[in-house]
């Protein structure tokens, strides 16, 4: 048992963070406001993550020396993207306690793995097949039928690493592509809309969940949420309190659903950590994400979490981010600029929340 595993960690210690997007920022800021410290490890530096940190290390996760010593400062450490090494994480994890635990990174940094995982617990979800050649490929289409889905198995987000197969003519591009990634087949879901929970667990085993989100997306790239949505959150709320309990999980995490025209979920994927679709939270009028994950990490009581607001959660993207003023000239708009420097077309740059009623 880790030394914090009864009490709160004390205001002041230094909470390690892997990854310094805009997810690492808002965790700091989260984590400051509660009195800790922080320090942000990335890959490059000047991240989002890094600005707001107490302390910042710039480096691979695979330089030893680095994160030894980002390990030994931490009396915790957890993590804002699911893409770190697991083997990174164990070996942090054998000085300071890593939160949530590895297991939960290494199922779902593999899309098989995940969603195998996701139908063990006897879960509804997307009906998917491995496929690492040609002939797999031909046989998940005779068993999953057109149209189709290829994913990679890892490294996937935000549509990245996807491929539409809607006829024989998609196929051979399909195939080619293949040579290069280990992937899964899924059935295409012609969905009513996508909605998206979000949750945590405390070191106890207590959980509280948000209501279901309703998400717009874009290119591929969250555009739009809206919470509270509706929807049939008792089922919602069941799955993430199944899926929490089964990866013996501490933090926030978050599962994406399709839901069918008789309001049904199908899980599309979980993420092991704060999620955009989220972000409303942060102005809901309760503890947001942020703080909701920092609290469950630091064995802080996980609060109240009902929101008091409905709030529409905008991406700014790009160079939607020079809208800023218009924004803020706007009535019950909360802009949150992740001050990154460059801006590039489907950059995530900030998002806007506008309260829409009180609840
Ligand atoms: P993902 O990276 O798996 O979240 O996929 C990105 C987006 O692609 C999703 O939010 C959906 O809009 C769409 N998508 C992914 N998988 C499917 C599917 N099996 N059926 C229909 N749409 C999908």
């Amino acid at each position: 048992m880790s030394r914090h595993e009864n009490n709160p960690l004390p205001r002041g210690s230094l909470i390690g963070i892997l990854g310094g997007g805009q997810l690492g920022q808002m965790l700091t800021m989260a984590a400051t406001r509660l009195g800790y410290r922080t320090h942000v490890y990335a890959e490059c530096s000047d991240s989002p993550g890094q600005r707001t940190a107490t302390f910042k290390t710039s480096a691979g996760y695979n330089d030893k020396a680095a994160l030894m010593q980002f390990a030994h400062m931490s009396d915790i450490v957890t993590f804002e993207f699911e893409n770190v090494p697991a083997g990174t994480v164990k070996s942090i994890d054998d000085i300071c306690p890593v939160r949530p635990k590895v297991k939960a990174l290494e199922i779902i940094q593999d899309r098989f793995t995940e969603k195998s995982f996701i139908r063990d617990q006897e879960i509804e979800v997307t009906p998917f097949m491995a496929v690492s050649s040609g002939a797999e490929l031909e046989s998940a289409i005779k068993t999953l039928g057109l149209p189709l889905v290829l994913k990679t198995r890892r490294f996937g987000y935000d549509g990245k690493g996807q491929a539409m197969i809607r006829d024989m003519s998609d196929l051979k591009a399909a195939i080619s592509d293949l040579n290069t990634h280990a992937a899964i087949a899924e059935k295409f879901i012609p969905f009513e809309r996508e909605v998206s929970i979000i949750g945590a667990r405390d070191i106890h085993g207590n959980i509280r969940t948000y209501p279901l989100a309703e998400n717009d997306h874009a290119r591929h790239m969250l555009a739009k949420t809206i919470a509270p949505a509706g929807g049939n959150a008792g089922l919602a709320r069941n799955i993430m309190e199944k899926l929490l309990d089964a990866l013996d999980y501490v933090g926030v995490m978050a599962v994406e659903f399709f839901e069918l025209a008789d309001e049904s979920l199908l899980v599309n994927e979980i993420a092991p950590r704060v999620h955009n679709s989220g972000h409303w939270t942060q102005n809901a009028g309760c503890v947001d994400q942020f703080e909701l994950h920092i609290r469950a990490i630091t064995g802080l009581p996980l609060g109240n979490i009902t929101p008091r607001f409905e709030v529409e959660m905008i991406n700014l993207i790009g160079r939607d981010v020079l809208k800023t003023s218009e924004f803020a000239s706007a009535d019950n708009v909360f802009i949150h600029d992740y001050g990154k420097k460059e801006i590039k077309p489907g950059r995530k740059m900030g998002h806007v929340n506008r309260i829409v009623r009180g609840l």
